[in-house]
C-alpha cells in the first residue's frame, strides 16, 4: 500500500515524516498591530512551520489562527480568502520562490490584478511605483528573475509580497542567503518600509543579530516550543532563558555582553525525538534533576516577559 511504501521511504531516509513538519507543542504566538515579532531559534526548531502555519499553508493538527479576533479558517471560502489575501510570505530563497518565466512586471501585478486591486491601465505605475519603493530601477520591470542578483531577488520577493498591501507578513529567513554587506542593505531596506508602511510581521531568522535592530519584541524558539517572549531590548539586556543566554553569546557582534553567558553545547537533537522534561537539558549548563522529567512552562518573569524554565521557581 502506499502507506507502506510511505514507511520504507521514510526508513531509508527518503521522505520525511509528517511528524517533523508538524513538530509544534503548544505555541501560542501575538503579533499586535504595527508590531514585528522576530522568531529565533536554531534551523530544525519549528520556526518555518510556525510561519508557515500563520500564514495557511500548512494546517495545524490542533488550534486555531485567528486574525483581528477571527478564526481565519472557519470562515466562509469567499470571506476567507479575501482574508488570506492580506497575510504574505517573504520566501527564504527568493528564486525559488519566483516563477523564472515570467517578467518581473508580471510576478508584481499577478495577484493585484487577478483580484481586482489593479487596472490594466494602471499596471505599468503600479509596478514602477513598488520598484521604488524596494529601491529598484523601474526599467527593471521588463527583466526576468535569473537577470538579477541575490539582494535584487530578495527586494523583487519583498515587493511582490506588498503588492497586494499585506495586514501581515511573515518573512522565513528572508536574508539569510545573502551575503552580509547585501544583508544590511536589504535589513535597511525593511526597516524603512517598515517605518513608511507600519507593517505587521513575524520576521524570522536563526540569527537574533539580524531580529536585533528590526522586531519590537522577539519570541524564541526550541524544538518546537516557545522558551522565551519579550520586548527586544529586555532580550538582549536581561534574557531569562538558558537557551537564548547561549544563543546571545553565539552572536558575533556582542562581544562585550557575551561575556556573560555560556556558549551552548552540541546539536540540536532530533525534533522527532525530543528529550524529555526540558527539551533544552542534555545541552543546558544549569540543568538540574527536576529537568529531565518536568516541561518548564511558558509564565511572566517580569512585566510582558515570559520565560519557561525551572530556575525561575
Ligand atoms: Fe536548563 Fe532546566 Fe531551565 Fe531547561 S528548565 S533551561 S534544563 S535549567
Ligand atoms: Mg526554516
Amino acid at each position: 500500500s502506499p502507506d507502506w511504501i510511505e514507511r520504507l521511504g521514510q526508513r531509508l531516509g527518503w521522505l520525511r515524516p509528517a511528524a517533523a513538519v508538524h513538530a509544534l507543542d503548544g505555541v501560542d504566538l501575538a503579533v499586535a498591530q504595527g508590531e514585528v515579532v522576530g522568531l529565533v531559534g536554531e534551523s530544525g526548531c519549528g520556526k518555518s512551520t510556525l510561519g508557515r502555519i500563520a500564514v495557511g499553508l500548512h494546517a495545524p493538527t490542533r488550534g486555531t489562527r485567528l486574525w483581528r479576533g477571527t478564526d481565519v479558517d472557519a470562515l466562509p471560502e469567499a470571506e476567507r480568502r479575501r482574508v488570506q489575501l492580506g497575510i504574505q510570505m517573504i520566501f527564504q530563497d527568493p528564486y525559488a520562490s519566483l516563477n523564472p518565466r515570467m517578467r518581473v512586471r508580471d510576478l508584481l501585478a499577478e495577484a493585484p490584478r487577478v483580484h481586482g486591486l489593479i487596472s490594466r491601465a494602471e499596471q505599468a505605475g503600479f509596478v514602477a511605483g513598488l520598484l521604488r519603493q524596494v529601491g529598484l530601477d523601474p526599467a527593471m520591470a521588463e527583466r526576468f528573475p535569473h537577470q538579477f542578483s541575490g539582494g535584487q531577488r530578495a527586494r523583487v520577493g519583498i515587493a511582490r509580497a506588498l503588492a497586494v498591501k499585506p495586514g501581515f507578513l511573515v518573512c522565513d529567513e528572508a536574508v539569510a542567503a545573502l551575503d552580509v554587506s547585501i544583508q544590511a542593505q536589504v535589513l535597511n531596506l525593511f526597516m524603512r518600509l517598515r517605518e513608511q508602511l507600519g507593517l505587521t510581521c513575524l520576521f524570522i531568522s536563526h540569527d537574533l543579530g539580524v531580529v536585533r535592530h528590526l522586531s519590537d519584541r522577539v519570541a524564541v524558539m526550541y524544538l518546537g516550543r516557545i522558551v522565551e517572549n519579550a520586548p527586544v531590548a529586555d532580550i538582549f539586556a536581561r534574557p531569562a532563558h538558558p537557551y537564548t543566554q547561549g544563543l546571545l553569546a553565539e552572536v558575533p557582534t556582542l562581544k562585550v555582553e557575551k561575556k556573560r553567558f555560556l556558549a551552548i553545547r552540541g546539536e540540536l537533537p532530533s525534533p522527532l525525538a525530543p528529550p524529555p522534561g526540558c527539551h533544552f537539558h542534555p545541552r543546558c549548563p544549569h540543568a538540574f534533576d527536576r529537568c529531565r522529567h518536568e516541561a518548564p512552562r511558558l509564565r511572566e518573569v517580569a512585566p510582558d516577559h515570559a520565560s519557561a524554565c525551572h530556575l525561575h521557581d
